[in-house]
């Protein structure tokens, strides 16, 4: 049986929130009425509940199998019918274009069923997700054949995709990578190079598999400006003979989390490729790939403050020990009562609900800047989606590991076993913050480049609309006036490292950049207090006020709190370092 209670109220309050309906009202997006969303969440999350959700433990407990003869990759037998459902359902194709096969609908509809995926199975998320993070490369960048090639079954998930960046040498940075790909006589390009830890590299869940490929051509210039990027896909001519490409699976990672998404070594021996893109404009192709991709990952953050939150809550529901202020002598009474675990529980519930606006946020602005009809609210929407996006992966993806230890320790001794299953949110969330570039090169594209660029002017709009937000709560009561102080001096604390990392930063860069963890953090925790306040201040006349309070207020005395600490961190400089 699924443990997973799909938040349709929380998730559906969020979208209303963050506008979904601003979105509607663009055109682009004529299906994405509240109505039709609720009943395609609705139903999203019943089949994620009953048939998503219970593949977990068994993908964890078994994980992915290779076949060193052959090279193939075998999921367990529960996992791989539950993705043909998906597929055979269509739920993949809901937010992509109908010019692509897809339902219409936003990112942000979009980014709402990735967090109902990833709370159901984390590890078989990473598929779809990067299938879909494919599909927005190729809309943007592939030609016109390419797309009609490809786009319509990465739609469905017949095909998935996958991203193929890291080398044994080249991580963090990827001007370093060394596959190359030389110009065939036949046309193709053939692409030869080991790439490391790609994930779904390979599995039996799909007919083909479409690998987007960073290498370098024949007298391409150095670094990241000689990088290019080519489809090659594992099956070639699928509708004809259907040969197999030259690209294998050499070995498959042994990790702490995820076990049923495979991670792959890959061997590129002469594969054929096709260039997507401008020859050496790599890079800026893959980032579209990337950004959607960082955006799906920080969703894991949130999803993990889900579902840790949900098991949490009913195990100290349960669990008796001790006795609570107030309680009955000789009875013992359940955890949940013992200040200590409601102070857990409730700051997993505030975080978790800070994440989701945070993240929908950023998603609905995606819709905003690629469609509104004002050129400026279109540039605007860009600048703070550019912002968001480092902020909501660092901070979401730090948040959801700090959670899921938070619910490991509500359960005590049985958190540490792996009996009551949220040892397993524990060990799935610690990747988040690596993947997809780590939380330390989030911080640094923050600091280096979205804060300098415009000599912070994204990051001042923002203060200014947190602001706002200030002064109206303010106003609204002694509750959410206490929480109003507590924003107030986070704006302050942002405000003031903003102008520190401009300076100090300009002046001298290792300030700037052994500042940028706290610096991101501080972001992230000001956005979240904002988003927070603001859901208290539209939720005032309804049935959801007190919780609505209650998560601004505990979000304030427990996370917010700690703006000016971070401040100071972010501001400290780097003289204290030494060599180790
Ligand atoms: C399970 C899993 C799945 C993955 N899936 C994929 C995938 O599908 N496709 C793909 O291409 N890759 C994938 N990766 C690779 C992943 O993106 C990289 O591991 C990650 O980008 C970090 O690179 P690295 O491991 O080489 O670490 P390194 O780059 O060696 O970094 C090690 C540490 O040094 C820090 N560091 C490095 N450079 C700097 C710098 N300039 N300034 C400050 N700090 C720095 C990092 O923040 C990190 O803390 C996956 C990895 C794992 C473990």
């Amino acid at each position: 049986m699924s443990t997973y209670l799909p938040p349709i109220d929380d998730i559906v309050e969020a979208l209303d929130l963050v506008g979904l309906d601003e979105l509607a009202a663009l055109g682009a997006y004529p299906e994405a009425d509240a109505t039709t969303v609720r009943d395609l969440l609705d139903g999203f999350g019943r089949f994620a509940a009953d048939v998503l959700a219970p593949t977990d433990r068994v993908g964890d407990r078994e994980g992915a199998h290779l076949d060193p003869a052959t090279g193939a990759v075998t999921l367990p037998d529960p996992i791989a019918k539950a993705y043909r459902r998906y597929v055979d359902a269509g739920w993949g194709a809901v937010a992509f274009p109908p010019g692509h096969g897809g339902g219409g609908m936003p990112r942000l509809v979009g980014t709402a069923m990735t967090e109902i995926l990833t709370s159901a199975n984390l590890a078989l998320s990473l598929n779809p997700v990067l299938t879909q993070s494919a599909i927005e490369l190729l809309a943007q960048w592939g030609d016109e054949a390419q797309q009609a090639r490809y786009l319509p079954r990465l739609v469905t998930g017949e095909w998935t995709g996958t991203m193929n960046l890291t080398e044994p040498d080249a991580g963090s940075d990827l001007g370093a990578i060394r596959t190359t790909a030389e110009p065939g006589d036949d046309g193709a390009w053939r692409v030869t190079g080991t790439k490391i830890f790609i994930t779904w590299g390979e599995h039996d869940l799909a007919d083909n598999i479409v690998h987007l490929v960073l290498a370098r051509t024949p007298g391409a210039p150095p670094g990241t400006k000689g990088i290019s990027l080519f489809l090659v896909p594992k099956v070639l001519d699928p509708d004809g003979a259907a040969r197999p490409n030259a690209v294998r699976c050499t070995a498959l990672e042994h990790k702490l989390g995820i076990h049923a998404s495979p991670t792959c070594v890959m061997v590129f021996d002469g594969a054929e490729g096709e260039l997507v893109g401008e020859l050496h404009g790599g890079m800026r192709a893959m980032f579209t790939m990337m950004n959607a991709a960082r955006l799906a990952i920080a969703v894991q953050g949130l999803a993990t403050g889900e579902v840790s939150g949900q098991q949490a809550t009913s195990f100290a529901r349960e669990r008796r020990q001790g006795r609570a202020p107030g309680a009955e002598p000789g009875t013992a009474s359940p955890i949940i009562e013992h200040p200590d675990v409601a102070r857990m529980l409730l700051d997993i519930r505030a975080s978790t609900r800070a994440m989701r606006l945070v993240l929908y946020l950023t998603a609905q602005q995606t819709g905003v800047a690629a469609h509104h009809p004002d050129a400026d609210r279109r540039a605007a929407a860009q600048a703070r989606v550019d912002l968001l996006t480092p902020i909501g992966k660092a901070w979401c993806t730090d948040t959801g590991f700090r959670l899921a230890s938070e619910a490991v320790q509500v359960h005590g001794g049985m958190g540490y076993v792996e009996e009551t299953g949220i040892a397993q949110r524990l060990r799935d969330s610690r990747i988040a913050p690596i993947y997809e570039g780590t939380n330390g090169i989030q911080a640094i594209d923050l600091v280096t480049r979205k804060l300098a660029r415009d000599d912070g002017a994204a990051v001042h709009e923002l203060l200014a609309d947190i602001s706002a937000t200030v002064a109206e709560a303010a106003e609204g009561g002694p509750e959410l006036g206490r929480t109003a102080v507590v924003l107030a001096g986070a704006v302050h604390a942002l405000r003031t490292a903003t102008a520190w990392m401009l300076d100090a930063g300009r002046a001298t860069p290792a300030n700037a950049l052994v500042g940028a963890t706290a610096y991101t953090e501080l972001c992230g925790i000001t956005v979240g207090g904002w988003l927070l306040t603001r859901r208290a201040l539209a939720a005032a006349s309804t049935d959801r006020a007190a919780e609505a309070a209650t998560d601004a207020t505990v979000f304030a005395v427990e996370v917010l709190s700690s703006a000016p600490g971070l401040a100071s961190r972010a501001t400290a400089g780097a003289a204290h370092l030494s060599p180790i």
